[in-house]
């Protein structure tokens, strides 16, 4: 009866004395972070949390996040990730959909959370301060620029708001009872999607589904030595990725995290100087952002050996800019929040390959079939892509059509995005299905129209979507942002197009923007464009 906190016993068992986090010079060791966490867990249950009680943690990354997590899932409560960044409308959302009865926040969002409390069914409200944990004297207000600036508490607290470290210091650290729940069949997490195409849904994780993605991380990804590796922790835990790949699996490694609670580049630069860290999860815009950074050169990136990236897809530039600068790999995953997430990876010890996701991870079976017909197409055929493993969630919470729509009885899920496989068994993703334009009976995937323009020396970003049109049906619309200081008309552009496109895919319409609407990991939200663009044609 293991749940995924056995990670953090196992590895302060074994390595009591080895830093687990490092919070801007404050260090909590392994050994400290399992004492920590127990005591949260009892005070949990001391403000009376039971198992299958929903617990929302809305914290950026820092020690509290991870304690809090851990806190929870030992006492057999239901983890909800909550982005701290969210305005009160999808805070709302989120804790009403998920009945979430409890909520960790940082003081500075405290103002959000009780303007939505009453119309959501939190009972208890846990704050605490990012100088919590830090070495500063209490008075010393620390810079918080590094965390927007610290804004004045305009509440005051009620009897229903604790303070984090009030809770702390006053419970035991005694181990908690295991409680009456099960790993393989119970919720230990609610995590909702990135809400890229739509509204986003909750999907039930199990202890097994996390458990299992950590291991299966450290098999297939890059091998090293438990308890050596040091990781850089920029990917926020709130979301699945950075919650798996960086904090779970380091659980898992008894690796030391270093947590950085917003992408900074100068910050990042400076830390991975400092601190030397082995591996960097993280997604192509940060890649994009580092090789781009003015003062590049200036910085000793060669601790790094390993970079994984995922969430969206990797230009093959990127990759190939970011090896040269750390010397070391950067591979390319595949995931979903519905899959815990990961299902697909290149190998760092593999040769170097590019735009492919890789091959699926161990026990997990892939295969791409005809989106219409759900039949499986042979080698080579572009499909959508379906997985059936270890790591597939339950279902989505409280949304048993939705749940319907994508999980087979015998297993299977499917993805929503269209790949291809080739003969070696590795994996392209072309794009996914909704986002497919169907101009005059011709199938166009954003994505390859995107690649191409990303090519261009004078563009940055680009994003491209089907809009209306009288005859064609949709036709290919490109929104472009130019690099600093460049200049392109329309006509460059579509002569550039037409040399390295099919004539249906080459865009009929270019818009130029400052910048291109993002979901927080940084995924180019085409759904908001495409709206924009469906009201003029109103
Ligand atoms: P929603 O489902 O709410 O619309 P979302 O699908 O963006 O949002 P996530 O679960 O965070 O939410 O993202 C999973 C999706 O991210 C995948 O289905 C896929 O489209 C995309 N993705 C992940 N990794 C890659 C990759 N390496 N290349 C291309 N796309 C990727
Ligand atoms: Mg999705």
């Amino acid at each position: 009866n293991v749940l995924l906190t056995q990670f953090l016993i196992d590895a302060a068992r074994d390595f009591p004395k080895r830093d687990a986090v490092q919070f801007m010079g404050k260090k909590l060791t392994y050994e400290q972070l399992l004492e920590e966490s127990y005591r949260f867990a009892n005070s949990l249950k001391e403000l009376g949390v039971k198992p299958q009680e929903r617990v929302a943690i809305m914290l950026p990354n820092c020690p509290q996040a991870v304690i809090a997590y851990y806190g929870a899932l030992f006492i057999g409560a239901v983890v909800v990730q909550t982005n701290p960044l969210y305005m009160e409308r999808e805070l709302e959302h989120q804790l009403t959909d998920s009945g979430s009865e409890t909520i960790i926040c940082l003081d500075l969002v405290l103002p959000k959370v009780q303007n939505v409390k009453s119309k959501t069914q939190l009972k208890r409200v846990i704050v605490t301060s990012i100088k919590d944990y830090l070495p500063f004297p209490k008075n010393v207000l620390y810079p918080l620029t590094l965390w927007k600036d610290g804004i004045k508490l305009t509440h005051e607290y009620d009897h229903d708001t604790h303070a984090f470290k009030r809770l702390i210091t006053k419970a035991l650290p005694t181990p908690v009872v295991p409680p009456e729940i099960d790993p393989i069949h119970d919720v230990a997490l609610l995590q909702y999607t990135g809400g890229t195409t739509g509204l986003s849904k909750a999907a039930m994780l199990t202890h097994r589904n996390l458990i299992v993605n950590s291991i299966q991380a450290s098999y297939w990804l890059y091998k090293v030595k438990r308890g050596t590796e040091k990781i850089l922790g920029v990917l926020p835990f709130f979301h699945v990725y950075g919650m798996t790949v960086v904090m779970n699996y380091a659980m898992y490694q008894a690796a030391t995290m270093i947590l950085i609670p917003r992408f900074d580049c100068d910050m990042i630069m400076k830390t991975i100087v400092k601190e030397r860290p082995t591996l960097f999860p993280g997604a192509p815009t940060m890649y994009v952002a580092i090789i781009n950074h003015p003062n590049i050169q200036k910085y000793d990136l060669s601790s790094i050996d390993a970079c994984v990236s995922g969430s969206a897809a990797l230009p093959v530039e990127v990759q190939e800019k970011f090896e040269k600068l750390t010397g070391g790999r950067l591979i390319e995953g595949y995931g979903m929040t519905e899959t815990s997430p990961v299902t697909h990876s290149n190998l760092v010890w593999d040769r170097v390959r590019s735009s492919t996701i890789g091959i699926p991870w161990p026990d997990t079976e892939a295969r791409v079939v005809d989106s219409e017909t759900g039949e499986e197409l042979p080698v080579g055929e572009v499909g959508e892509l379906q997985v059936r493993g270890p790591q597939v969630m339950k279902g989505y919470w409280n949304r048993e059509d939705e749940t319907a729509k994508v999980l087979t009885s015998d297993g299977w899920l499917s993805t929503g995005d269209i790949v291809r496989m080739d003969e070696e068994g590795y994996f392209f993703v072309m794009d996914r299905k909704k986002d497919m334009i169907i101009a005059g009976g011709y199938n166009i995937y954003p994505r390859e129209v995107e690649e191409v323009l990303f090519e261009h020396p004078g563009i940055q970003e680009a994003a491209v979507v089907g809009v209306p049109h009288p005859y064609r049906g949709e036709t290919v619309k490109a929104f472009i942002v130019l690099k600093p200081g460049i200049k392109l008309t329309e006509k460059e552009l579509d002569q550039y197009c037409r040399e390295k496109l099919a004539k249906y895919k080459i865009p009929r319409l270019y818009e130029f923007r400052d910048e291109l609407p993002k979901t927080f990991v940084g995924k180019v939200l085409r759904r908001v464009l495409q709206e924009q663009e469906k009201k003029k044609y109103e």
